[in-house]
């Protein structure tokens, strides 16, 4: 680390290895050149429901090159750890020479968790404001050097906007902001709002009003001053917080009888999933959600050999063999089997494989998916999730 400025490693220093556990080098450095073709398969031991499987793309540009082979599950997935049976499912099958990838597995498993646990939390984020959009606002308690990939992860989870200006870039949007509170305290309350109503583009003008006054004459104001913005915006301090959903209520009825029912509320600060619903109903109308996503606690990803030299072998606790994970395409019915097998469901007959192969020989053999595209398969699936808990 010696001349640098900050505490992270570069993409050299993570593709060499360096960025790794320290038994993984001795050990590869034990084993010379020594051939050893292995089987090794990613599976999780959360104990979640459910997860959104992300982080494969970083896992696939770092594994670019290698003669290896892999299969895996498409990124914003919405599956459980588990088969119908409770065993593990593996979510990445890599075959090679394990001297390829065993100096990565930190790694590997660093990309896998902290995204997955991100875009798990973005998820749950989405059940519980949905149908109201929420940005994620979350980067500036976490490492910037992260900051993309949280946005990232973020997003594919469910997140309408991302505040980053990095992260909307990966996506491919244009960053989502409001104002700070700095900028009424330097220019003034009134000429910031002013500037926001005159220079923002429809639908982004959001006024912040709670920066020196009560929540719901400055609403009034706001809305009497500038009749034409999108959305006032709340980020009550936590000492003020009395009953934020009685707050709401009072400033949508106060908006509402003075003829501002175009105008929305926004609701920011510290927010919570298990908030989300009450303050929907009360009618705020978008959220900023921050730490509680981007802090997200990580999905344990773990890696393991599952076949040696064309046998099935592996530690205690794991299942060997190389395995997919095959689902019935009509009910919910999803099982582990060996990798060319057929199993059928009972009632259905055939059966899909879930893993997909992406790389061969080192070669990838499909573009990285948009990720608006990887956002809209775990939106949908949420969407259906939501569903089926409504019926
Ligand atoms: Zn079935």
């Amino acid at each position: 680390m010696k001349g640098k400025k900050f505490f992270i490693a570069t993409e050299k220093e993570i593709e060499d290895g360096k960025a790794s556990d320290v038994y993984f080098s001795r050990s590869h450095d034990l084993l010379g050149q020594e051939q050893v073709k292995v089987v090794v398969e990613i599976t999780s031991s959360t104990s979640e429901e459910w997860i959104n499987f992300t982080g494969l793309q970083e896992v696939m540009e770092l594994l670019k090159g290698k003669d290896i082979e892999m299969w895996a599950i498409p990124e914003g997935s919405i599956i459980s750890p588990r088969d119908s049976l409770g065993r593990n499912i593996p979510f990445i099958v890599i075959r090679g020479e394990y001297s390829k990838i065993m100096e990565l597995e930190t790694a590997i498993l660093g990309f896998l968790c902290q995204s997955s646990g991100i875009s798990t939390e973005s998820s749950k984020v989405f059940m519980a404001s949905y149908p109201a959009p929420f940005i994620s606002f979350g980067i500036r308690r976490m490492h910037p050097a992260i900051s993309p990939m949280i946005d990232r992860a973020a997003y594919i989870g469910g997140a309408s906007g991302v505040s980053g200006i990095l992260g909307a870039e990966v996506i491919g949007i244009e960053p989502s902001g409001t104002m700070p509170h700095s900028l009424a305290l330097t220019m003034g309350e009134d000429k910031a709002w002013s500037y926001i109503a005159t220079h923002f583009k429809k639908g982004t003008r959001t006024l912040l009003i709670d920066t020196f006054g009560d929540e719901k004459f400055k609403a009034i104001e706001a809305a009497e001053k500038f009749p034409d913005i999108d959305y006032i915006r709340l980020d009550t301090p936590s000492s003020r917080r009395g009953n934020m959903a009685q707050i709401i209520r009072e400033i949508r009825w106060e908006l509402d009888i003075r003829g501002h029912s175009n105008i929305g509320i926004m609701i920011s600060g510290g927010l919570k999933k298990d908030q989300l619903k009450e303050l929907r109903e009360a009618g705020a109308k978008v959220f900023g959600v921050g730490t509680s996503i981007s802090s997200a606690r990580v999905i344990d990803f773990g890696m393991d050999i599952v076949e040696l030299n064309g046998k099935p072998i592996t530690k205690r606790g794991k299942l060997s063999g190389m395995k997919n994970v095959y689902a019935c395409k009509t009910c919910d019915f999803c099982t582990i089997g060996l990798f060319d097998s057929k199993p059928y469901c009972t009632e259905h007959g055939e059966m899909v494989p879930l893993l997909q192969k992406f790389m061969e020989k080192g070669q990838l053999l499909r573009l990285h998916e948009k990720v608006s595209r990887l956002r809209d398969r775990s939106v949908s699936a949420l969407v259906e999730r939501l569903d089926k808990i409504k019926q």
